[in-house]
């Protein structure tokens, strides 16, 4: 029994096949510049000795429905996969389900009008998500697939939090309100932290950040989302690579006044010219860290900013909840930077958050601890693994529904 979870963008599908019992990865890839002349695919795949082996492949892809017969192709080519019609199930993550989609959802027509519904909220991802879906659909239409949504675990946030100030009909008339996104990664790093404390998720208080070149943290109460940073669209919260995270509104009137700069201006200085590149030129943490090391002011400056609005999410969260168990990073720097762990953490000891500047150092593809014994908040890294929490969930639900077909 295989599954396999799709990432499709605007011209490339991220994938990854897993047997469904043991969930080990049997495949993977990326198809790149989809529509374009020289698209790519890397594929990797599982040999019968057990090694990964890697083809790619340099051919034109028109479009998604092209791509998965190429995937499909490449699966043929190497070994003894089968083919994608013989699939258990499909796994799609798509970015906005809004407020209709509160969990993993089996596709069918309606879902996938609802999706379509929704594009005016995440009008970059929402198509693209779409786009492979629908090829999907077509290239394999008697395979179970389904939605997994980034804002659907978020669902549980209470009105007080997931509210705007601004007048309430902007919320019933125009669906303005904080969605929140990583949720998946979020809902799986926290599975894994209860794991590692062998405590039930259901008692447990978890503060998760998931800091990558998009960042955000969220308040975890029970296993269940109570606020999360990110907020309509993923533009709000953290300081992020490209993204400037929490900004007053009012510099937005204040540039159009004083510069004449147009939206789509603003949209593209905030979503892509701001963040850590804003302030020092560079989005990847490594070169940055590289940079301050070097001594050079803005990186070291880029890098204080970016701790201390985590610290101040740290803080904000704590008083939602009244009590934290365990703190998480997860995500590209969350699991690879102490330097920055160490920033978030600075100052923080009469919270009971006390990191362990040797353990913080340590590397490991497991989850790892990084708090001092005297402290009282567990520190943990946990690796995220989205397209993992993705099969399972996509497991878990074809199961029931296939139990009662039988
Ligand atoms: P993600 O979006 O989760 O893939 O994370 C990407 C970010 O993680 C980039 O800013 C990378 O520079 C950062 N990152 C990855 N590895 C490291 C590392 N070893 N040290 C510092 N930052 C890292």
């Amino acid at each position: 029994m295989r599954v396999l979870v799709i990432n499709s963008g605007s011209s490339s599908i991220k994938y990854r096949m897993f047997n469904a019992e043991d969930f080990t990865v049997l495949a993977a890839g990326l198809l790149e510049r989809v529509g374009e002349a020289d698209s790519r695919l890397t594929h990797h795949w599982l040999s019968a000795s057990g090694e990964y082996g890697e083809t790619v492949y340099d051919r034109q892809i028109q479009n998604h429905r092209e791509g998965l017969m190429l995937v499909d192709a490449a699966l043929a080519e190497s070994g003894s996969l089968g083919s994608l019609s013989e699939l258990f199930g499909v796994g799609h993550r798509v970015v906005h389900g809004g407020e209709v989609f509160h969990k993993p959802t089996l596709i069918d027509k309606t879902v996938i009008e609802a999706i379509r519904k929704l594009i005016p909220l995440a009008p970059l991802h929402n198509p693209a998500n779409l786009a492979g879906i629908e090829a999907s659909m077509e290239h394999l239409p008697n395979v179970p697939q389904v939605a997994i949504f980034d804002t659907s675990f978020h669902q549980t946030m209470p009105q007080h939090s997931f509210l705007y100030a601004l007048p309430y009909e902007l919320y019933t008339e125009h669906h303005v309100r904080r969605y929140g996104f990583h949720g998946t990664s979020h809902q799986y790093v926290s599975k894994k932290a209860a794991e590692h404390l062998g405590k039930p998720l259901e008692g447990l208080n978890i503060i998760t950040l998931h800091l990558g070149n998009g960042a955000s943290a969220a308040a975890l109460k029970g296993g269940r989302s109570m606020d999360t940073s990110m907020g309509m669209t993923p533009l709000e919260g953290l300081m992020m690579g490209t993204r400037c995270g929490d900004l007053d509104p009012a510099i937005h009137f204040y540039l159009w006044r004083s510069s004449g700069i147009s939206n789509e201006g603003l949209e593209s200085l905030l979503n892509h010219q701001s963040g850590l590149r804003g302030i020092c030129g560079v989005n990847d943490m490594r070169e940055i860290q590289h940079m301050a090391d070097q001594g050079n002011p803005r990186a070291l400056l880029a890098m204080d900013m970016f701790c201390y609005r985590v610290k101040k999410y740290i803080g904000a969260y704590y008083a939602v909840m009244g009590r934290v168990d365990a703190i998480v990073f997860t995500g590209g720097i969350g699991e690879n930077a102490p330097r920055i762990r160490k920033g978030a953490c600075k100052g923080l000891d009469p919270l009971g958050i006390l990191l362990d500047d040797e353990k913080n150092e340590s590397r490991s593809k497991d989850v790892f601890e990084i708090q001092r014994t005297e402290g009282s908040v567990r520190l943990l890294v946990v690796p995220t693994n989205e397209e993992l929490e993705i099969a399972q969930q996509t497991v878990k639900k074809i199961l029931p529904s296939t139990a009662e077909k039988s």
